[in-house]
């Protein structure tokens, strides 16, 4: 992707652990290279199709002044999010942030703190067979959407399954939907967690009835093997009720550690 960056912007401001850097305040240099689609304005020549660096650069001294952080990693942290949330372009970002005067009593030229943040995009699964399940469904959905590190995107139809596990019960509704987002894949799946808890989910008998269950398929094409988080979700390929929405909304994302595209892994599904 294309790079704008911006180099030392320097600015006055009052960040630090001790009182007198909050108090008398300090000079700050912060380095951003933002990552946008330069293409459309470049041909066209047009401003409105690309990031306004002086607008970014105003944004970014207003931050700096308005809060006080006791850490640089906070204020980069805290500002890489505004930036990302405030200028829609911008598909992410480098940002360093340099204390030249940081109160070290060594002849440094400066320290400082680069981190790199930007939009993920995810699947997730959604089933409901208990109760009102489309409710069920859509407050989960709400829970997602009230989130601002998360924009949700395309969304399939609910469709209705039997169900799986040998456990008698009622239909599911399931379908999957489509994110992008700034939180880490832990921090997205307590979101799920978060929002199953609030339609009271019980976890009485494994593979039993559930209110709303909220599952991660795919994180970019990230692999993960945390005890807590499997990624991509390791029964996706079994799955007809999640292959088939998914078909819907990204039939042809392709999956990273089988190598095949979602109709791919539909049409090799046996019954
Ligand atoms: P299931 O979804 O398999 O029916 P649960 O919803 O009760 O079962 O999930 C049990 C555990 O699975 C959760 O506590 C969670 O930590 C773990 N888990 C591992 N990988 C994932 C994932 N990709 N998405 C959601 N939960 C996951
Ligand atoms: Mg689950």
């Amino acid at each position: 992707m294309d790079r704008i960056t911006i180099q030392n912007l320097e600015i006055f401001a009052n960040h630090g652990v001790f009182p007198e850097e909050t108090k008398l305040g300090q000079k700050f240099l912060v380095d951003a290279e933002l990552m946008v689609d330069t293409r459309a304005a470049g041909l066209q020549d047009d401003l409105d199709k690309s990031v306004h660096y002086g607008l970014v650069s105003q944004e970014m001294t207003r931050f700096m002044k308005e809060n006080t952080f006791r850490l640089i990693e906070a204020a980069a942290e805290q500002m890489a999010e505004h930036l990302l949330l405030t200028f829609p372009l911008i598909r992410g970002l480098m940002l360093e942030i340099k204390k030249p005067w940081a109160p070290v009593g060594l002849p440094l030229e400066t320290v400082s703190v680069r981190i790199e943040r930007r939009w993920h995009k995810a699947y997730v699964a959604f089933g409901s067979n208990m109760g009102d399940r489309k409710a069920h469904i859509e407050s989960g959905i709400q829970v997602l959407s009230e989130e601002k590190r998360i924009r949700l995107g395309k969304i399939s139809d609910m469709i209705v399954t039997e169900p799986y596990g040998g456990v008698e019960q009622e239909d599911f509704l399931n379908g999957c939907l489509e994110l992008e987002t700034l939180l880490t894949p832990m921090e997205l799946l307590a979101v799920l967690q978060k929002a199953e808890q609030k339609e009271k989910r019980e976890r009485l008998v494994h593979w039993g009835p559930r209110t709303l269950d909220l599952d991660l398929l795919f994180y970019d094409d990230e692999i993960l093997e945390e005890p807590e988080l499997a990624v991509p979700h390791p029964e996706i390929q079994k799955r007809r009720f999640v292959l088939e929405p998914l078909a819907q909304i990204a039939p042809y994302k392709v999956h990273p550690l089988l190598k095949k595209r979602v109709t791919e892994l539909l049409s090799e599904l046996e019954d």
